[in-house]
């Protein structure tokens, strides 16, 4: 079973995500944005080798309208159905990348491609899990095995990452002294 999260992101996991484990993932969220933010894409086309595309249901009739084509046309020759949910057909590298690796449908692409590969699934878990294991003082998991794939931008967030998660585990425990230090202060009688 899949729980959501943020609706965008599905979570693997049969129980319901308690308060710590949202708290936690909003962090590994923030970090993944703020990579997302300073790793500029450098158009190697990994993210277009990917398996699994998948479109919000509002997303095949704007791809389609652009493409000319009827929402029948496009979902029948371009995507799936599994399990609710969109997918584009799998194809490797997808239906809509240029031999020069550029998108042909850019202004139109589905919006996790946007989000590729940073404020995805698989990289906000890693980030959760990595910031787990630093919170916690525990050895860091060798971080190519959490990233995707061997790319020029993941290269890159490999090696942030833990300085991002350094940023926002600093931040959290300032909250907390003064947190700590607003209950030890006198009361005003
Ligand atoms: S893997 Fe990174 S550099 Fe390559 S296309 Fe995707 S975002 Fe761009
Ligand atoms: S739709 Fe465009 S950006 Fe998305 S995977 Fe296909 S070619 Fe890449």
């Amino acid at each position: 079973m899949t729980q959501r999260y943020r609706e965008k992101y599905l979570i693997d996991t049969d129980e319901i995500l308690p308060p710590e484990v949202l708290k936690d993932l909003d962090l590994a969220f923030e970090v993944s944005a703020r990579i997302n933010h300073q790793v500029p894409c450098e158009g190697c086309g990994v993210c277009c080798h990917q398996r699994r595309i998948t479109l919000q249901d509002h997303e095949p009739s704007r791809i389609a309208s652009s493409l000319g084509l009827s929402d029948e046309e496009f979902c029948q020759e371009y995507l799936v159905r599994e399990e609710g949910r969109w997918f584009l057909r799998i194809t490797s590298p997808c239906f809509f990348l240029s031999p020069d690796n550029r998108c042909r449908i850019q202004t139109v692409k589905p919006e996790i491609c946007g989000d590729a590969p940073f404020l995805t699934t698989q990289f906000i878990e890693a980030a959760y899990f990595l910031l787990r294991n630093q919170r916690e003082g525990l050895i860091l998991p060798v971080l190519g095995n959490f990233i995707m794939d061997d790319s020029p931008c993941s290269r890159k967030a490999a090696a942030i990452i833990s300085d991002e998660i350094s940023i926002v585990l600093n931040r959290e425990k300032e909250g907390l002294m003064v947190q700590s230090q607003e209950q030890l202060a006198p009361r005003p009688v």
